[in-house]
Protein backbone atom coordinates (compact mmCIF):
# COMPACT_ATOMS: atom_id res chain seq x y z
CA UNK A 1 0.00 0.00 0.00
CA UNK A 2 1.36 3.57 -0.89
CA UNK A 3 2.57 6.05 2.33
CA UNK A 4 2.20 9.28 2.15
CA UNK A 5 6.08 9.35 2.84
CA UNK A 6 6.27 7.38 -0.82
CA UNK A 7 4.63 10.71 -2.85
CA UNK A 8 7.89 12.69 -3.01
CA UNK A 9 6.16 15.45 -0.85
CA UNK A 10 7.83 17.57 1.46
CA UNK A 11 8.64 16.71 5.40
CA UNK A 12 6.84 20.11 6.47
CA UNK A 13 3.68 19.20 4.30
CA UNK A 14 4.15 15.22 5.71
CA UNK A 15 4.25 16.61 9.06
CA UNK A 16 1.17 18.63 8.82
CA UNK A 17 -0.43 15.87 7.04
CA UNK A 18 0.56 13.47 9.88
CA UNK A 19 -0.76 16.17 12.45
CA UNK A 20 -4.22 15.99 10.76
CA UNK A 21 -4.40 12.19 11.31
CA UNK A 22 -4.48 10.86 7.84
CA UNK A 23 -2.21 7.34 7.78
CA UNK A 24 -2.36 6.13 3.84
CA UNK A 25 -3.41 8.89 0.58
CA UNK A 26 -6.70 8.06 -0.80
CA UNK A 27 -6.78 6.49 -4.45
CA UNK A 28 -7.07 10.24 -6.42
CA UNK A 29 -4.19 11.60 -4.02
CA UNK A 30 -1.87 8.78 -4.65
CA UNK A 31 -2.35 9.40 -9.16
CA UNK A 32 -2.53 12.98 -8.95
CA UNK A 33 0.27 14.24 -6.29
CA UNK A 34 3.23 12.65 -8.03
CA UNK A 35 2.26 14.07 -11.42
CA UNK A 36 1.25 17.25 -9.90
CA UNK A 37 5.20 17.10 -8.21
CA UNK A 38 6.59 16.90 -11.44
CA UNK A 39 5.14 19.97 -13.10
CA UNK A 40 2.48 17.98 -14.98
CA UNK A 41 -0.76 19.28 -16.19
CA UNK A 42 -3.30 17.00 -14.35
CA UNK A 43 -7.28 16.08 -15.07
CA UNK A 44 -8.56 14.73 -11.91
CA UNK A 45 -12.16 12.65 -12.51
CA UNK A 46 -13.15 12.48 -8.73
CA UNK A 47 -16.26 14.06 -7.27
CA UNK A 48 -16.39 15.27 -3.71
CA UNK A 49 -15.60 12.47 -0.82
CA UNK A 50 -12.44 11.28 -2.16
CA UNK A 51 -10.15 13.66 -1.15
CA UNK A 52 -9.54 15.51 -4.10
CA UNK A 53 -8.86 18.41 -2.29
CA UNK A 54 -5.64 17.53 -0.71
CA UNK A 55 -4.63 15.81 -3.95
CA UNK A 56 -4.06 19.59 -5.31
CA UNK A 57 -3.36 21.50 -1.89
CA UNK A 58 -0.81 19.16 -0.73
CA UNK A 59 1.11 19.45 -4.05
CA UNK A 60 0.83 23.19 -4.38
CA UNK A 61 1.89 23.59 -0.18
CA UNK A 62 5.28 21.70 -1.42
CA UNK A 63 5.70 23.48 -4.25
CA UNK A 64 5.25 27.31 -3.42
CA UNK A 65 6.91 26.23 0.00
CA UNK A 66 10.33 27.29 -2.16
CA UNK A 67 9.85 31.02 -3.56
CA UNK A 68 8.12 34.32 -2.55
CA UNK A 69 4.93 36.53 -3.66
CA UNK A 70 5.19 39.75 -5.02
CA UNK A 71 2.71 42.66 -4.94
CA UNK A 72 -0.22 42.14 -6.52
CA UNK A 73 1.34 39.42 -8.37
CA UNK A 74 -0.12 35.77 -6.46
CA UNK A 75 1.79 32.39 -7.42
CA UNK A 76 -1.26 30.33 -7.45
CA UNK A 77 -5.04 30.31 -7.57
CA UNK A 78 -7.51 28.11 -6.99
CA UNK A 79 -10.61 29.01 -8.78
CA UNK A 80 -14.09 27.32 -7.00
CA UNK A 81 -18.07 27.17 -8.21
CA UNK A 82 -18.81 28.08 -4.50
CA UNK A 83 -17.86 30.34 -1.58
CA UNK A 84 -17.94 27.41 0.71
CA UNK A 85 -15.92 25.39 -1.49
CA UNK A 86 -13.92 28.42 -1.56
CA UNK A 87 -13.51 28.06 2.42
CA UNK A 88 -12.85 24.63 2.13
CA UNK A 89 -10.11 24.92 0.21
CA UNK A 90 -9.08 28.00 2.09
CA UNK A 91 -9.25 25.47 5.30
CA UNK A 92 -7.21 23.01 3.89
CA UNK A 93 -4.46 25.45 2.80
CA UNK A 94 -4.57 26.40 6.83
CA UNK A 95 -4.17 22.90 7.92
CA UNK A 96 -1.53 21.48 4.98
CA UNK A 97 0.42 24.68 5.15
CA UNK A 98 1.07 25.66 8.81
CA UNK A 99 4.80 24.54 8.69
CA UNK A 100 5.54 26.66 5.64
CA UNK A 101 5.21 30.09 5.32
CA UNK A 102 2.55 30.71 3.29
CA UNK A 103 0.37 33.68 2.62
CA UNK A 104 -3.04 33.15 1.65
CA UNK A 105 -6.12 35.44 0.59
CA UNK A 106 -9.67 34.23 -0.27
CA UNK A 107 -11.77 36.26 -2.64
CA UNK A 108 -15.71 35.20 -2.25
CA UNK A 109 -18.38 37.67 -2.80
CA UNK A 110 -20.09 38.97 0.35
CA UNK A 111 -16.79 39.72 1.78
CA UNK A 112 -15.52 43.54 1.95
CA UNK A 113 -12.88 44.39 -1.42
CA UNK A 114 -11.01 46.68 0.74
CA UNK A 115 -9.51 44.15 3.28
CA UNK A 116 -9.10 41.54 0.36
CA UNK A 117 -7.08 44.15 -1.57
CA UNK A 118 -5.02 44.97 1.44
CA UNK A 119 -3.91 41.16 1.34
CA UNK A 120 -3.55 41.36 -2.22
CA UNK A 121 -1.21 44.53 -2.19
CA UNK A 122 0.81 42.49 0.03
CA UNK A 123 1.35 39.65 -2.02
CA UNK A 124 -0.40 35.82 -1.63
CA UNK A 125 1.13 32.78 -2.63
CA UNK A 126 -1.93 31.37 -2.77
CA UNK A 127 -5.17 32.79 -4.02
CA UNK A 128 -8.21 31.20 -3.76
CA UNK A 129 -11.63 32.90 -5.39
CA UNK A 130 -14.90 32.00 -6.88
CA UNK A 131 -14.54 32.94 -10.92
CA UNK A 132 -17.17 36.23 -10.14
CA UNK A 133 -14.99 38.13 -7.49
CA UNK A 134 -11.95 37.54 -8.61
CA UNK A 135 -12.75 38.93 -12.28
CA UNK A 136 -14.43 41.73 -10.34
CA UNK A 137 -10.77 42.29 -8.30
CA UNK A 138 -8.92 41.84 -12.03
CA UNK A 139 -11.21 44.82 -13.80
CA UNK A 140 -10.70 46.90 -10.64
CA UNK A 141 -6.72 47.00 -11.71
CA UNK A 142 -6.04 45.69 -8.60
CA UNK A 143 -4.72 42.10 -9.30
CA UNK A 144 -2.09 40.91 -11.73
CA UNK A 145 -2.66 37.03 -13.14
CA UNK A 146 0.52 37.09 -15.19
CA UNK A 147 2.71 35.71 -11.93
CA UNK A 148 0.48 32.38 -11.68
CA UNK A 149 2.69 29.59 -11.57
CA UNK A 150 -0.19 26.97 -10.71
CA UNK A 151 -4.09 27.19 -11.58
CA UNK A 152 -6.79 24.95 -10.05
CA UNK A 153 -10.07 24.49 -11.49
CA UNK A 154 -12.37 22.88 -8.83
CA UNK A 155 -15.74 21.23 -9.19
CA UNK A 156 -15.26 22.26 -13.14
CA UNK A 157 -18.75 20.78 -13.54
CA UNK A 158 -20.16 22.53 -11.09
CA UNK A 159 -18.51 25.78 -12.88
CA UNK A 160 -20.79 24.59 -16.29
CA UNK A 161 -24.08 24.28 -14.53
CA UNK A 162 -23.71 28.14 -13.17
CA UNK A 163 -22.46 29.28 -15.91
CA UNK A 164 -19.29 30.62 -14.86
CA UNK A 165 -17.07 28.36 -18.26
CA UNK A 166 -16.54 31.81 -20.12
CA UNK A 167 -15.34 33.29 -16.92
CA UNK A 168 -13.03 30.42 -16.53
CA UNK A 169 -11.70 30.38 -20.23
CA UNK A 170 -11.42 34.09 -19.61
CA UNK A 171 -9.31 33.66 -16.22
CA UNK A 172 -7.37 30.92 -18.24
CA UNK A 173 -6.38 33.73 -20.77
CA UNK A 174 -4.80 36.03 -18.13
CA UNK A 175 -2.79 33.75 -16.64
CA UNK A 176 0.79 32.70 -18.10
CA UNK A 177 0.37 29.78 -20.80
CA UNK A 178 3.30 28.10 -19.02
CA UNK A 179 1.64 27.83 -15.54
CA UNK A 180 0.93 24.34 -14.30
CA UNK A 181 -2.56 23.41 -14.67
CA UNK A 182 -4.38 20.64 -12.03
CA UNK A 183 -8.29 20.22 -13.16
CA UNK A 184 -10.68 18.49 -11.34
CA UNK A 185 -14.34 17.77 -12.71
CA UNK A 186 -16.87 14.82 -11.74
CA UNK A 187 -18.04 14.59 -14.86
CA UNK A 188 -16.83 15.31 -18.24
CA UNK A 189 -19.28 17.15 -20.38
CA UNK A 190 -18.43 18.08 -23.73
CA UNK A 191 -18.06 21.64 -22.99
CA UNK A 192 -15.84 20.28 -20.41
CA UNK A 193 -13.52 17.99 -22.49
CA UNK A 194 -13.40 20.99 -25.30
CA UNK A 195 -11.81 23.61 -22.58
CA UNK A 196 -9.55 20.68 -21.17
CA UNK A 197 -8.09 20.05 -24.90
CA UNK A 198 -7.69 24.07 -24.99
CA UNK A 199 -5.99 24.73 -21.87
CA UNK A 200 -4.54 21.88 -20.43
CA UNK A 201 -0.85 21.09 -21.86
CA UNK A 202 -1.26 17.23 -22.25
CA UNK A 203 -2.49 16.23 -19.16
CA UNK A 204 -2.42 12.46 -16.58
CA UNK A 205 -6.04 11.87 -16.36
CA UNK A 206 -6.16 10.24 -13.10
CA UNK A 207 -9.96 8.95 -12.46
CA UNK A 208 -11.21 7.69 -9.30
CA UNK A 209 -14.12 5.05 -9.76
CA UNK A 210 -17.77 6.87 -10.09
CA UNK A 211 -20.22 6.47 -7.75
CA UNK A 212 -22.68 4.77 -10.04
CA UNK A 213 -24.68 3.60 -7.61
CA UNK A 214 -25.46 4.50 -4.25
CA UNK A 215 -23.69 3.33 -1.11
CA UNK A 216 -25.95 0.48 0.22
CA UNK A 217 -25.69 1.51 4.07
CA UNK A 218 -28.59 4.02 2.55
CA UNK A 219 -31.81 3.23 2.97
CA UNK A 220 -33.64 4.94 0.38
CA UNK A 221 -37.69 5.57 0.38
CA UNK A 222 -39.47 7.75 -2.46
CA UNK A 223 -42.97 8.90 -0.41
CA UNK A 224 -45.12 9.35 -3.72
CA UNK A 225 -48.19 11.53 -2.88
CA UNK A 226 -50.84 13.64 -4.32
CA UNK A 227 -52.07 17.43 -3.00
CA UNK A 228 -56.01 17.84 -3.02
CA UNK A 229 -55.67 20.74 -6.02
CA UNK A 230 -51.99 22.54 -7.45
CA UNK A 231 -52.78 25.19 -5.04
CA UNK A 232 -51.76 23.74 -2.11
CA UNK A 233 -49.12 21.44 -3.55
CA UNK A 234 -46.29 23.87 -1.30
CA UNK A 235 -48.15 23.28 1.62
CA UNK A 236 -48.85 19.67 1.36
CA UNK A 237 -45.32 18.84 0.43
CA UNK A 238 -43.77 20.74 3.85
CA UNK A 239 -47.06 19.20 5.84
CA UNK A 240 -45.59 16.21 4.59
CA UNK A 241 -41.75 16.12 5.32
CA UNK A 242 -42.86 17.20 8.72
CA UNK A 243 -44.83 14.47 9.05
CA UNK A 244 -41.69 11.96 8.06
CA UNK A 245 -39.31 13.73 9.99
CA UNK A 246 -41.88 13.45 12.98
CA UNK A 247 -41.87 9.46 12.24
CA UNK A 248 -38.36 9.00 12.25
CA UNK A 249 -38.35 10.29 15.73
CA UNK A 250 -34.81 9.89 17.40
CA UNK A 251 -33.25 8.30 14.91
CA UNK A 252 -33.06 11.64 13.05
CA UNK A 253 -29.81 13.32 14.94
CA UNK A 254 -29.15 15.48 12.12
CA UNK A 255 -30.55 16.14 8.29
CA UNK A 256 -30.07 17.83 5.16
CA UNK A 257 -33.22 19.01 3.00
CA UNK A 258 -32.74 19.79 -0.73
CA UNK A 259 -34.52 21.59 -2.70
CA UNK A 260 -34.24 22.19 -6.50
CA UNK A 261 -35.10 26.02 -5.90
CA UNK A 262 -33.82 29.02 -4.53
CA UNK A 263 -37.17 30.00 -3.23
CA UNK A 264 -38.22 27.02 -1.71
CA UNK A 265 -35.22 27.14 0.33
CA UNK A 266 -36.06 29.99 1.72
CA UNK A 267 -39.69 28.84 2.37
CA UNK A 268 -38.83 25.51 3.82
CA UNK A 269 -36.62 27.54 6.59
CA UNK A 270 -39.25 29.92 7.56
CA UNK A 271 -41.66 26.93 7.56
CA UNK A 272 -39.70 24.50 9.72
CA UNK A 273 -38.52 27.64 12.05
CA UNK A 274 -41.93 28.38 12.33
CA UNK A 275 -43.02 24.93 13.97
CA UNK A 276 -40.00 25.59 16.58
CA UNK A 277 -37.48 23.16 14.43
CA UNK A 278 -33.45 23.59 14.78
CA UNK A 279 -32.95 24.44 11.35
CA UNK A 280 -30.57 26.85 8.77
CA UNK A 281 -30.29 27.25 5.28
CA UNK A 282 -27.59 27.61 2.67
CA UNK A 283 -27.83 29.10 -0.76
CA UNK A 284 -26.35 31.26 -3.24
CA UNK A 285 -28.68 34.65 -2.43
CA UNK A 286 -27.84 34.19 1.80
CA UNK A 287 -25.74 36.64 3.39
CA UNK A 288 -22.22 35.17 3.74
CA UNK A 289 -21.77 35.33 7.12
CA UNK A 290 -24.85 33.66 7.96
CA UNK A 291 -24.05 30.83 5.36
CA UNK A 292 -20.68 30.11 7.59
CA UNK A 293 -22.41 30.45 10.64
CA UNK A 294 -25.13 27.94 9.38
CA UNK A 295 -22.43 25.89 8.22
CA UNK A 296 -20.35 25.63 11.62
CA UNK A 297 -23.24 25.29 13.64
CA UNK A 298 -24.70 22.25 11.99
CA UNK A 299 -21.45 20.78 12.23
CA UNK A 300 -21.01 21.50 15.55
CA UNK A 301 -24.76 19.86 15.77
CA UNK A 302 -26.20 23.13 16.85
CA UNK A 303 -28.69 23.49 13.93
CA UNK A 304 -30.39 19.91 13.80
CA UNK A 305 -31.98 20.24 9.77
CA UNK A 306 -30.16 22.05 7.50
CA UNK A 307 -31.60 23.30 4.08
CA UNK A 308 -30.04 23.96 1.07
CA UNK A 309 -29.41 24.01 -2.80
CA UNK A 310 -27.59 21.61 -4.90
CA UNK A 311 -25.21 23.96 -5.74
CA UNK A 312 -24.46 25.17 -2.14
CA UNK A 313 -24.32 22.46 -0.87
CA UNK A 314 -21.98 20.24 -3.04
CA UNK A 315 -18.65 19.40 -1.68
CA UNK A 316 -19.13 20.61 1.62
CA UNK A 317 -17.64 18.37 3.99
CA UNK A 318 -20.00 17.56 6.47
CA UNK A 319 -19.95 14.38 8.41
CA UNK A 320 -22.43 12.18 10.03
CA UNK A 321 -25.99 13.22 8.78
CA UNK A 322 -28.47 10.96 9.75
CA UNK A 323 -30.85 11.50 6.95
CA UNK A 324 -31.38 13.38 3.63
CA UNK A 325 -34.66 14.38 1.98
CA UNK A 326 -35.21 15.73 -1.22
CA UNK A 327 -37.73 17.97 -0.83
CA UNK A 328 -38.10 18.08 -4.41
CA UNK A 329 -36.86 14.82 -7.28
CA UNK A 330 -33.66 16.57 -8.11
CA UNK A 331 -33.89 17.62 -12.07
CA UNK A 332 -30.33 16.31 -12.74
CA UNK A 333 -30.55 12.35 -12.03
CA UNK A 334 -27.05 12.63 -10.91
CA UNK A 335 -27.79 15.41 -8.27
CA UNK A 336 -29.63 12.18 -6.21
CA UNK A 337 -26.83 10.38 -6.06
CA UNK A 338 -24.63 13.42 -4.48
CA UNK A 339 -27.52 14.35 -2.38
CA UNK A 340 -28.04 11.11 -0.82
CA UNK A 341 -24.01 10.60 -0.66
CA UNK A 342 -24.39 12.62 2.52
CA UNK A 343 -25.46 10.14 4.68
CA UNK A 344 -24.03 7.06 4.85
CA UNK A 345 -20.61 7.61 5.05
CA UNK A 346 -17.91 5.98 6.07
CA UNK A 347 -20.05 2.40 6.60
CA UNK A 348 -22.66 4.38 9.07
CA UNK A 349 -26.28 3.58 7.95
CA UNK A 350 -28.63 6.88 6.82
CA UNK A 351 -31.72 7.44 5.14
CA UNK A 352 -32.67 9.15 2.57
CA UNK A 353 -36.43 9.85 2.05
CA UNK A 354 -37.57 11.69 -1.37
CA UNK A 355 -41.09 13.16 -1.87
CA UNK A 356 -42.64 13.19 -5.04
CA UNK A 357 -46.06 14.93 -6.71
CA UNK A 358 -47.20 13.74 -9.60
CA UNK A 359 -45.46 15.97 -11.12
CA UNK A 360 -42.39 14.86 -10.55
CA UNK A 361 -42.59 11.77 -11.51
CA UNK A 362 -40.94 12.15 -14.72
CA UNK A 363 -38.10 13.17 -12.73
CA UNK A 364 -38.24 10.37 -10.48
CA UNK A 365 -37.87 7.97 -13.80
CA UNK A 366 -34.77 9.40 -14.43
CA UNK A 367 -33.44 8.75 -10.95
CA UNK A 368 -34.44 5.30 -11.34
CA UNK A 369 -32.87 4.63 -14.48
CA UNK A 370 -29.67 5.68 -13.08
CA UNK A 371 -29.82 3.96 -9.93
CA UNK A 372 -30.95 1.17 -12.55
CA UNK A 373 -33.93 -0.36 -10.04
CA UNK A 374 -36.65 1.40 -8.21
CA UNK A 375 -36.84 3.10 -4.70
CA UNK A 376 -38.90 1.52 -2.65
CA UNK A 377 -42.15 3.21 -2.32
CA UNK A 378 -42.82 4.48 1.50
CA UNK A 379 -46.81 4.75 2.41
CA UNK A 380 -47.73 7.71 4.57
CA UNK A 381 -51.03 9.44 5.00
CA UNK A 382 -51.33 12.56 2.61
CA UNK A 383 -51.19 15.51 4.91
CA UNK A 384 -54.66 17.12 4.08
CA UNK A 385 -53.46 20.49 2.81
CA UNK A 386 -56.24 23.15 2.97
CA UNK A 387 -56.71 25.33 0.41
CA UNK A 388 -56.73 28.89 2.08
CA UNK A 389 -56.96 32.04 0.97
CA UNK A 390 -54.27 34.05 0.23
CA UNK A 391 -52.87 37.02 1.95
CA UNK A 392 -52.68 40.54 0.40
CA UNK A 393 -49.36 41.49 1.85
CA UNK A 394 -46.49 42.58 -0.60
CA UNK A 395 -43.47 40.44 -0.77
CA UNK A 396 -40.29 42.00 -0.27
CA UNK A 397 -38.75 40.52 -3.59
CA UNK A 398 -41.40 39.38 -5.60
CA UNK A 399 -40.94 35.90 -7.49
CA UNK A 400 -43.20 34.89 -10.14
CA UNK A 401 -42.55 30.96 -9.01
CA UNK A 402 -43.63 31.57 -5.32
CA UNK A 403 -47.12 30.06 -5.51
CA UNK A 404 -49.47 32.35 -3.44
CA UNK A 405 -49.91 29.47 -0.71
CA UNK A 406 -46.51 29.97 -0.08
CA UNK A 407 -46.83 32.97 0.92
CA UNK A 408 -48.29 32.03 4.13
CA UNK A 409 -44.75 31.60 5.62
CA UNK A 410 -42.81 34.66 4.46
CA UNK A 411 -43.64 36.92 7.70
CA UNK A 412 -42.00 39.51 8.96
CA UNK A 413 -39.66 38.45 11.89
CA UNK A 414 -41.99 39.91 14.64
CA UNK A 415 -45.16 37.67 13.61
CA UNK A 416 -42.52 34.64 13.37
CA UNK A 417 -41.73 35.02 17.15
CA UNK A 418 -44.90 33.73 18.16
CA UNK A 419 -45.26 30.47 19.81
CA UNK A 420 -44.46 27.27 17.69
CA UNK A 421 -47.97 26.04 16.57
CA UNK A 422 -47.58 22.69 17.24
CA UNK A 423 -46.70 23.26 20.90
CA UNK A 424 -49.45 25.95 21.85
CA UNK A 425 -51.85 26.35 19.27
CA UNK A 426 -55.28 24.40 19.58
CA UNK A 427 -55.66 22.69 16.36
CA UNK A 428 -58.85 24.16 15.45
CA UNK A 429 -61.90 21.64 14.40
CA UNK A 430 -62.68 21.06 10.96
CA UNK A 431 -65.75 22.18 11.07
CA UNK A 432 -64.81 25.19 12.55
CA UNK A 433 -61.59 25.41 10.25
CA UNK A 434 -64.25 25.31 7.32
CA UNK A 435 -66.22 27.92 8.38
CA UNK A 436 -63.46 30.31 9.44
CA UNK A 437 -62.45 29.49 5.35
CA UNK A 438 -66.29 29.94 4.24
CA UNK A 439 -66.12 33.40 5.97
CA UNK A 440 -62.49 34.34 4.47
CA UNK A 441 -61.70 35.29 8.33
CA UNK A 442 -58.91 33.04 8.40
CA UNK A 443 -57.07 35.65 6.92
CA UNK A 444 -56.18 37.63 9.66
CA UNK A 445 -57.35 35.26 12.08
CA UNK A 446 -53.66 34.12 13.13
CA UNK A 447 -54.73 30.82 13.70
CA UNK A 448 -53.78 29.14 10.81
CA UNK A 449 -50.92 27.04 11.53
CA UNK A 450 -52.58 23.79 12.85
CA UNK A 451 -50.54 20.71 11.69
CA UNK A 452 -51.47 18.69 9.29
CA UNK A 453 -50.34 14.53 10.16
CA UNK A 454 -47.58 16.08 12.97
CA UNK A 455 -49.36 13.60 15.40
CA UNK A 456 -48.57 13.55 18.86
CA UNK A 457 -44.99 13.03 19.34
CA UNK A 458 -42.29 15.53 18.83
CA UNK A 459 -38.76 15.08 18.49
CA UNK A 460 -36.70 16.74 21.06
CA UNK A 461 -34.88 18.47 17.96
CA UNK A 462 -37.58 20.07 17.06
CA UNK A 463 -38.25 21.71 20.44
CA UNK A 464 -34.51 22.87 20.86
CA UNK A 465 -34.05 26.61 20.81
CA UNK A 466 -32.29 28.09 17.70
CA UNK A 467 -29.28 30.46 18.68
CA UNK A 468 -31.05 33.73 18.75
CA UNK A 469 -27.73 34.96 16.57
CA UNK A 470 -28.26 32.48 13.95
CA UNK A 471 -31.94 32.91 13.77
CA UNK A 472 -31.39 36.57 13.37
CA UNK A 473 -29.08 36.50 10.92
CA UNK A 474 -31.94 34.90 8.06
CA UNK A 475 -33.02 38.56 7.55
CA UNK A 476 -30.37 39.96 6.62
CA UNK A 477 -30.30 41.66 3.48
CA UNK A 478 -27.77 39.84 0.79
CA UNK A 479 -24.66 41.08 0.76
CA UNK A 480 -23.24 40.53 -2.75
CA UNK A 481 -21.74 42.79 -5.11
CA UNK A 482 -23.76 44.01 -7.82
CA UNK A 483 -21.12 42.66 -10.43
CA UNK A 484 -20.24 39.27 -8.97
CA UNK A 485 -22.50 36.45 -10.09
CA UNK A 486 -20.69 33.98 -8.21
CA UNK A 487 -23.46 31.32 -7.37
CA UNK A 488 -26.63 32.99 -8.88
CA UNK A 489 -27.49 29.44 -9.70
CA UNK A 490 -27.01 28.30 -6.17
P1 LIG B 1 -12.61 15.99 -0.20
O1 LIG B 1 -12.98 14.99 -1.25
O2 LIG B 1 -11.34 16.69 -0.51
O3 LIG B 1 -13.74 16.92 0.10
O4 LIG B 1 -12.30 15.19 1.16
C1 LIG B 1 -13.28 14.45 1.82
C2 LIG B 1 -12.90 14.13 3.26
O5 LIG B 1 -11.83 13.19 3.30
C3 LIG B 1 -12.44 15.30 4.08
O6 LIG B 1 -13.08 15.23 5.33
C4 LIG B 1 -10.97 15.11 4.26
O7 LIG B 1 -10.52 15.65 5.48
C5 LIG B 1 -10.85 13.60 4.25
N1 LIG B 1 -9.54 13.11 3.75
C6 LIG B 1 -8.80 13.61 2.75
N2 LIG B 1 -7.68 12.90 2.57
C7 LIG B 1 -7.72 11.89 3.46
C8 LIG B 1 -6.84 10.79 3.77
N3 LIG B 1 -5.72 10.59 3.09
N4 LIG B 1 -7.19 9.97 4.76
C9 LIG B 1 -8.33 10.16 5.44
N5 LIG B 1 -9.21 11.16 5.20
C10 LIG B 1 -8.92 12.02 4.22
Amino acid sequence: MIKFTDLGLNPKVLKAVNDVGYETPTPIQAQAIPFALEGRDVLGIAQTGTGKTASFTLPMVHKLARGRARARMPRSLVLCPTRELAAQVAENFELYAKYCKLDMALLIGGVSFKDQDKLIDRGVDVLIATPGRLLDHFERGKLLLTGIEIMVVDEADRMLDMGFIPDIERIFKLTPFTRQTLFFSATMAPEITRITQEFLSNPERVEVARQATASETIEQKVVCFKAPNRKVEAKAKRDMLRKIITDEGDTLTNAIIFCNRKVDVDIVLKSMKKYGASVGAIHGDLDQRYRMEVLSGFKNNDITLLVASDVAARGLDIPNVSHVFNYDVPIHAEDYIHRIGRTGRAGRSGKAFTLCLPHEEKHLVKVEELLKGPIPRAEFDTPVAQDRPTRAKKQDKPKAEVKPVAQQDTKPAAQQNKKPAVQQDKKPEPQERNQRHKKGGGRHQGNQNHVVGLGDHMPAFMLRDIRAGVAAKTETPVEEDSKSKDESAA
